[in-house]
């Protein structure tokens, strides 16, 4: 069994794998160790092959998409990561829903939904990920989330096992979804929009993406808010009131744009971005009392043992 699986892989896949590939090229951040092993699969099949391939030889496995939410350890990625992300896909209707598959472009999805003025995604626009990325992360905006318009998630469990679970089965929050914490891999979703009206539609679309364009920050490097709300505030305002704004370790800086946002001058490190995430969490705990918690996700070691030896 375990024979055949790595057979499987080596005659589909293995002349496609990168070794200590740097992943500062795939992440919006334009920071990052490589990782040990890099895959950008060609369709479910390459995946689920090399996902076993990886498990009978031991090998862990880091999913990745865009890179859009991720801050990766200046020592990299030990394993296989796996790129889930495919910018020729486009999806189709079936019965009313619009299937996406998980390494699609947001920016498709929405461009697909908005052409045929179907209403309900509008709030997705200018967020720079993958479909499977945004449910991963139940990606939003203006208080809206890809969950609400969601009608099923199509994933491979822990066990490798495909399942298809609707929307009411799957435990989704505020930047929040249970695959963040049941290991599943997203393949796939479908969405049940409502026909609108297509001038109001694009109009609000148009309205969003000024009004993001305009807050955040696009000069450098990012990924994104790095916090997430606490429950009746917004992150950047603390951040902005604590006087962080502009404060820089490294060529990691809170940007002077959106407080939220921290940018990558040029040349900084993951331990320049966790160091200042910390003195920014302690400086508005000091004031407000209130802990901030990370939105983006951490890949990788960042242990002070692993910054040693990668610094
Ligand atoms: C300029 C800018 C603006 C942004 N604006 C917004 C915004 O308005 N609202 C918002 O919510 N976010 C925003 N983001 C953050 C980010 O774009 C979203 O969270 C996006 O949905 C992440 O998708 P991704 O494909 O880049 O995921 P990645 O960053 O690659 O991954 C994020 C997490 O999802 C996991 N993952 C990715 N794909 C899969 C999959 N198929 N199956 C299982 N796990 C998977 C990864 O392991 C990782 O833990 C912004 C980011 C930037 C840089």
């Amino acid at each position: 069994m375990v024979g055949s699986a790595i057979d499987r892989f080596r005659g589909r896949v293995e002349q496609r794998v990168l070794t200590k590939e740097p992943l500062s090229s795939y992440t919006s951040f334009h920071i990052g160790g490589p990782a040990e092993y890099l895959y950008t699969p060609c369709g479910e099949e390459d995946l689920v092959c090399a996902l076993r391939a990886a498990r009978a030889l031991g090998i862990p496995t880091t999913v990745l998409g865009n890179g859009t939410n991720v801050l990766v350890s200046d020592s990299g990625v030990e394993g296989l990561v796996v790129r889930l992300m495919e910018t020729s896909l486009q999806p189709v209707m079936e019965k009313g829903l619009v299937l996406a598959r998980a390494p699609m472009p947001l920016s498709s999805l929405l461009e697909f939904a908005i052409l045929r003025d179907l209403s309900g995604l509008e709030y997705l626009v200018s967020i720079p990920g993958t479909v499977g990325g945004a449910i991963f992360m139940n990606a939003g905006s203006f208080s809206q989330a890809i969950s609400t318009h969601l009608a099923y998630v199509e994933v491979l469990d822990r066990n490798l096992e495909y399942v298809l679970k609707r929307h009411e089965d799957v435990d989704f929050d505020y930047r929040y979804s249970e695959f963040q914490e049941n290991g599943a891999i997203i393949l796939g979703a479908a969405f049940d929009l409502e026909v609108g009206d297509g001038a109001t539609i694009r109009s609000t679309a148009g309205r969003i993406r000024s009004e993001k364009h305009a807050k955040q920050s696009w000069e450098h490097p990012n990924a994104g808010s790095i916090f997430t709300n606490p429950p009746t505030t917004y992150a950047g305002k603390l951040i902005e009131e604590a006087g962080c704004k502009g404060l820089q370790l490294g060529r990691a800086q809170v940007s002077v744009k959106h407080a939220n946002f921290i940018v990558n001058l040029g040349g900084a490190t993951a331990l320049d971005v966790v160091c200042l995430m910390d003195l920014v969490v302690q400086k508005v705990y000091a004031r407000f009392n209130v802990r901030l918690s990370p939105e983006i996700r951490l890949l990788g070691d960042f242990s002070p043992e692993a910054a040693h030896a990668s610094g």
